[in-house]
């Protein structure tokens, strides 16, 4: 017996989940399969990090009716300084001067994730099977049949409509053949969870030194989450350094501008990759999220991009389905990646020149880096357009995204 689905949703990370809320109140019947139970501590979505949500991301949980709950546990950005250890390069922005509430927000994964898979419980239209494996799956042109484990069991499955939301080393995407190329950074992110001595104003910074690139995101009272970036061949030592010299390792890239910092949590690392998939959409299948576009996290635009994407998403196969069009259909997978082509494509290189060139410590490109950073501060067109662009209002961009706030 097989249970007949309008898609099946691979992966129930932020963007697989997130997918699924979108498309909550359409009436589809929707099955998300996840590998990995939620409390596990090898699920790889939602861990310790912390993530940056810009306006963007909070608009379109508002839109999926999700924003009032991730609201209690997501903490505002007011302020962003962006320096460069040593020089005389700044930029400052500020909510308040935009009168804005906040510049973006700062979620723990492991909250999103909590907010985000609960919401999806109260769906009757879509099942979440988890943990699920994937045996193997076959399609026609009008289906996909997918048999999977789950409970022990082996259950059959068809869906109109294949959405792969299964990370950045996608095997859906391998199994459907699609080709992805890969450039590693040879860098490693740190993140750590901290306590400071002195409020940090809900303030982001952002501090580029000789050693790579260190991003401090406010978190409730005193807490920050610590992103550093190191070259991949240092990390086993900053892993393997304790707590108190781990600590003035921070103190000696950051300054002393919170004080002394204290309660480190556990360090995460994450290698740096960006991947970018060859195709995102392939005979009734598309590829979300990481599966389709890696990007370098120095900017905190990864997830932020993939909501459009989602968005993008969700709206053609409403549209699909309010005029009575097969939403599995290669016109409506052909429109969605049209409309989201051009943020892509900026997003990614934007992540990719940064991921490069704020990682550059020669005097030439430091002095360029300290230059534009100088002129952009006082240049308020360009910063407007800059915050605009990172809070991922520019261009064209999907209708929950749509309204001038700037
Ligand atoms: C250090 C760091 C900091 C970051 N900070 C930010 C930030 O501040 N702001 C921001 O916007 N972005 C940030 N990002 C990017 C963000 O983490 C990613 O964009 C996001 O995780 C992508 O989510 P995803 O659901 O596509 O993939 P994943 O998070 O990898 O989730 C994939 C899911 O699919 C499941 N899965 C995998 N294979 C299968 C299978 N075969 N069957 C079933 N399930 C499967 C996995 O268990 C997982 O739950 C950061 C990234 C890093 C590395």
């Amino acid at each position: 017996m097989s249970t007949d689905y309008d898609l099946v949703i691979v992966g129930a990370g932020m963007v697989g989940a997130s997918l699924a809320l979108a498309l909550a109140q359409s009436g589809l019947r929707i099955a998300v399969i996840e590998r990995v139970a939620r409390d596990q501590e090898s699920q790889p979505s939602y861990d310790d990090r912390g993530i940056a949500l810009s306006l963007s991301s909070q608009r379109i949980f508002s839109a999926m009716d999700v924003w009032s709950r991730l609201a209690t546990v997501a903490n505002p950005i007011k302020k962003v300084h962006v320096s460069d250890k040593g020089h005389f390069g700044k930029v400052r922005m500020d909510a308040a001067s935009l009168r804005l509430d906040a510049l973006g927000y700062v979620v723990i994964a492991r909250e999103l994730g909590g907010v985000l898979l609960s919401s999806l419980k109260e769906y009757e239209n879509i099942d979440l099977i988890c943990p699920a494996s994937i045996l193997e799956f076959t399609n026609t042109d009008k289906q996909y049949s997918l048999s999977i484990e789950a409970d022990g069991k082996r259950k059959e499955l068809n869906s109109r409509l294949l959405v792969a939301a299964d990370g950045t080393h996608s095997d859906i995407r391998a199994q459907l053949g699609i080709q992805a190329s890969e450039v590693d950074y040879q860098q490693t992110a740190i993140v750590s969870n901290v306590t400071a001595e002195f409020s940090h104003e809900n303030t982001a910074f952002e501090r580029f030194t000789e050693h790579g690139p260190l991003a401090v995101l406010p978190l409730a009272e005193k807490r920050a989450v610590v992103v550093q970036t190191v070259a991949a061949e240092q990390a086993e030592y900053f892993l393997g350094l304790t707590d108190e010299h781990y600590i003035e390792e921070i103190v000696n890239r950051f300054g002393r501008r919170l004080g002394s910092l204290q309660r480190i949590g556990k360090r995460q690392a994450y290698s740096i990759v960006q991947v970018q998939s060859d195709q995102q959409v392939a005979n009734r299948a598309v590829l979300l999220g990481n599966a389709a576009h890696t990007i370098h996290p120095n900017g905190a635009q990864g997830f932020n991009l993939c909501l459009r994407d989602v968005a993008g998403l969700a709206e053609q196969i409403q549209q699909a389905r309010e005029s009575d069009v097969d939403i599995g259909s290669q016109m409506v997978l052909d429109a969605y990646f049209l409309s989201r082509k051009a943020d892509q494509a900026t997003v990614s290189r934007l992540a990719h020149g940064m991921g490069k060139w704020f990682y550059n410590t020669s005097l030439p490109k430091s002095l360029l880096r300290n230059t534009a950073m100088t002129a952009l501060d006082i240049f308020a067109p360009a910063k407007t357009h800059l915050i605009r662009r990172g809070m991922g209002l520019s261009g064209r961009q999907p209708l929950a995204v749509r309204q001038s706030v700037l």
